[in-house]
């Protein structure tokens, strides 16, 4: 399951699980990427902190790993690069690439989005305020699941702790701690 973890919450860990359940995977690997492509590398928290909060939020789980082959390459994170890495880091497994609803769509305006089929399996989560849609994706490659549905971002949680608002049980109960630890998302700390 890829993504920004900035923070990682109750919403990324739900959708794991359940897409763990559903289609009976033995490990959910969590990679967090590097520098987004899409994003402004000054809007995005330090790598470091996003892996560890990540490794913190998915230790107490025996099939929850954490990868970090996106953290450790250097320039903008593109999944086909993440998918190739992992491939070669685990030759006989079968890959399932967990998304949510709304990055699946737009899987189509990814960077080498015809050699990414071979990779993997692409699984779309359900995610509230996005409309789950297979429009032009391929059948066989595609699994959308519905998903209990967390009404909770990363956005989100880093407005709320800006405003000095709580975001316990949004996120892990360590990842609280650590964001305070290290004052992240806090506008004037
Ligand atoms: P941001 O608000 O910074 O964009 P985010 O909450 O979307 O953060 P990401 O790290 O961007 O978190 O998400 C990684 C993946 O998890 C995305 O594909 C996203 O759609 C999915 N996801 C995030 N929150 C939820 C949720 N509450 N339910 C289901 N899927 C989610
Ligand atoms: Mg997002």
């Amino acid at each position: 399951m890829g993504g920004t973890f900035d923070p990682i919450h109750h919403g990324h860990l739900v959708a794991a699980s359940e897409a763990a359940h559903l289609l009976g995977l033995d490990e959910v690997l969590f990679v967090p990427t590097g520098q987004p492509y899409r994003k402004d590398a000054s809007e995005v928290t330090d790598a470091e902190h996003r892996y560890l909060m990540t490794v913190i939020a998915t230790a107490s789980n025996p099939s929850f790993t954490v990868s970090r082959v996106d953290v450790d390459r250097e320039g903008p994170t593109y999944t086909l690069d993440t998918l190739r890495d992992l491939r070669e880091e685990r030759p006989d497994d079968e890959i399932f690439f967990i998304t949510g609803a709304d990055a699946l769509a737009q899987i189509l305006s990814w960077k080498g989005v015809s050699q990414l089929w071979d990779l993997a399996h692409f699984v779309g989560v359900t995610r509230p305020g996005h409309v789950l849609t297979d429009a032009g994706l391929p059948e066989d490659k595609v699994t959308l699941l519905e998903v209990p549905a967390m009404a909770i971002s990363s956005t989100g949680c880093r407005e709320r702790t800006a405003q000095g608002e709580p975001v316990w049980y949004l996120v892990p109960d360590g990842v609280v701690q650590y964001i305070g630890k290290y004052d992240l998302y806090r506008k004037d700390p």
